[in-house]
């Protein structure tokens, strides 16, 4: 419906009213529209990046973040990973884990192997040199027909500020191709059993192309749930527990990726708004429990797989599968995104807003800021060709949703955004990191920035002089700089700053618990901030 679609191989040459990037954000010369990519969402879901941010999220709230495996980061935990699995094994002699070693920014299994002993670690070779995240395995997964699989579901990021997300009703169950097995030294080296990734599945003789959704190698995820219900299971605590996984995981994310956002995209400047479709991969436990394996920033949009006709001669063929659930995500994140709906929907709030002020005639507005919204909406026509644009009209009329099947995309936060609000106080922290940034552009912060910190929200005493600010600032700083992140910039990363702010916290509040001494310190960082703003505002009046 009205959709014109240009691609750019070699470059854009026209505004256009959404941006659907093949890879990654970077476009620093688009100032209006949407663009389908958040800057530094790519980094914010490598495998180290996800561990470190979901980690913080334990520190405070260890029971609503136990859905992600214990993992240390390699090669700067490895001495801390061998001495918690000692220590764990010494108090419980029957605890018999297995671990899976994973290639920071590695994809499809590549690189990818189950160890039983730290030891084990292969720390010559090339994997030696590249960071990775070392993980307990989850021995015990749930089984189909024997079958170890895992489920990709798609998940739309509408909006960073404020917070929205949906969950497609459906996804993809993704299942290895011989029968499993707990992991023992014999079967350890089995990726067929134990590695559920279509990529490296599909190279098994055993591996079956689904003809419809619910048989083979790759099934709809509403296929298992009815074959769970029909065996008595609590299908629907499963979908809210998936549900809570997915809100969770972002509440981990958001912090960094606003801090990439401003710095990309300048509050006050020209910019487009961003929004991306999100691959959330998820192991099922026997018990139901949803476990998050990795969040893939770029997942297959494709509906079509390759088939050996004959030996080396390959065909492409439709998927039933990817295309019953992967159409559905495109076309309803389309509808969700409309740039006429958003029209539409700005008008009729504003309509609504003004009814009691002004006279509204049809959709004219007597206000200046609804014949802005008129002006706008005139441009965009524009572009539409005349046949188009008298189609827009007649649909807007007769509702335009109204021909088309019901959203597979559904919205869970702020639907149920009372229930998780109380997990984002580390986005509080990034906005206070935020506001001491100061150069614009930037994602460090500066020593005469945590100064200003400190002193604005009157963190410095007796007990905490600024040379003691000074040298916190330089520890954390040279330390979190030091595990080679990113050295573009130099100064304070926003997980510097989180560190130093929870010793803050911990120094300041001391008998409570580690989320309560940072919300605490939160409210008493914004409270001063408040007043010195309040007070800036008097005496510029002034
Ligand atoms: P990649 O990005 O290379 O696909 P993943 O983290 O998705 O890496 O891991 C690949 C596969 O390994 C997963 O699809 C899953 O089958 C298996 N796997 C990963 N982590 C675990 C884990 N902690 N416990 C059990 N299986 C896992």
């Amino acid at each position: 419906r009205l959709l014109s679609l240009f691609q750019f191989p070699f470059g854009r040459r026209l505004p256009c009213d959404i941006y659907w990037h093949g890879v990654s954000f970077h476009d620093n010369d688009i100032f209006s529209g949407q663009v389908n990519k958040f800057p530094g969402m790519t980094e914010m879901v490598r495998k180290i990046t996800l561990s470190r941010a979901v980690r913080t999220m334990q520190d405070l709230f260890p029971l609503e973040y136990n859905f992600y495996p214990r993992s240390w980061i390699l090669p700067e935990e490895l001495p801390l990973f061998v001495a918690e699995v000692r220590m764990m094994k010494d108090s419980d002699p029957s605890w018999k884990p297995t671990f899976i070693v994973k290639p920071d920014g590695g994809c499809q299994g590549d690189g990818i192997y189950l160890i039983k002993d730290p030891s084990d670690i292969r720390l010559t070779g090339s994997i030696q040199s590249r960071p990775a995240v070392v993980q307990e395995y989850i021995c015990k997964p749930l089984l189909v027909d024997k079958l170890k699989f895992d489920i990709r579901l798609y998940v739309l990021l509408k909006s960073l500020e404020p917070l929205e997300i949906y969950i497609a009703k459906d996804g993809l169950s993704r299942f290895c191709t011989e029968p499993y097995q707990e992991p023992t030294l014999k079967n350890l080296h089995q990726v067929f059993m134990h590695l559920t990734n279509y990529s490296l599945n599909i190279h098994s003789g055993n591996f079956i192309h689904s003809e419809n959704v619910n048989t083979g190698s790759k099934r709809t995820f509403s296929s298992i749930l009815c074959r769970l219900s029909s065996r008595g299971a609590d299908v629907k605590k499963l979908w809210s527990d998936i549900i809570s996984l997915v809100i969770k995981t972002i509440i981990a994310l958001t912090p960094e990726l606003k801090v990439y956002y401003q710095s990309d995209i300048p509050a006050g400047k020209p910019g487009p708004t961003c929004f991306q479709i999100l691959g959330f991969d998820i192991l099922l436990m026997k018990n139901l429990k949803p476990m998050l394996l990795e969040v893939n920033a770029n997942p297959s949009m494709r509906i079509e797989h390759e088939q050996e006709l004959s030996p080396g001669v390959f065909e492409n063929v439709p998927s039933p599968v990817d295309e019953e659930v992967k159409v559905a995500v495109i076309r309803d994140t389309l509808r969700l995104v409309d740039p006429q709906k958003k029209k539409r929907k700005d008008i009729q709030q504003h309509s609504e807003s003004c009814k009691n002020k002004v006279n509204v005639v049809h959709d004219y507005f007597m206000c200046y800021r609804c014949q802005t919204l008129e002006r706008v909406s005139e441009a965009n026509e524009e572009l539409l060709d005349a046949g188009a644009a008298g189609r827009l009209e007649s649909d807007a009329a007769r509702s335009p949703e109204a021909a088309l099947p019901s959203l597979c995309l559904k919205q869970v936060f702020p639907k149920y955004a009372k229930q998780f609000n109380y997990l984002r106080l580390v986005d509080r922290v990034a906005a206070l990191f935020i506001r001491f940034l100061g150069v614009k552009g930037t994602t460090k912060l500066g020593p005469t920035g945590f100064r200003t910190f400190i002193r604005n929200c009157r963190l410095s005493n007796s007990n905490f002089s600024m040379a003691a600010v000074d040298i916190l600032y330089i520890d954390i700083t040279r330390r979190w700089n030091s595990m080679g992140i990113d050295h573009r910039e130099s100064g304070m990363c926003l997980q510097a700053f989180v560190e130093a702010f929870f010793f803050l916290a911990q120094k300041k509040y001391k008998s409570l618990q580690l989320h309560e001494q940072v919300a605490s310190l939160i409210d008493f960082c914004e409270y001063h901030l408040a007043a010195l703003d309040e007070k800036r505002l008097v005496c510029g009046r002034g």
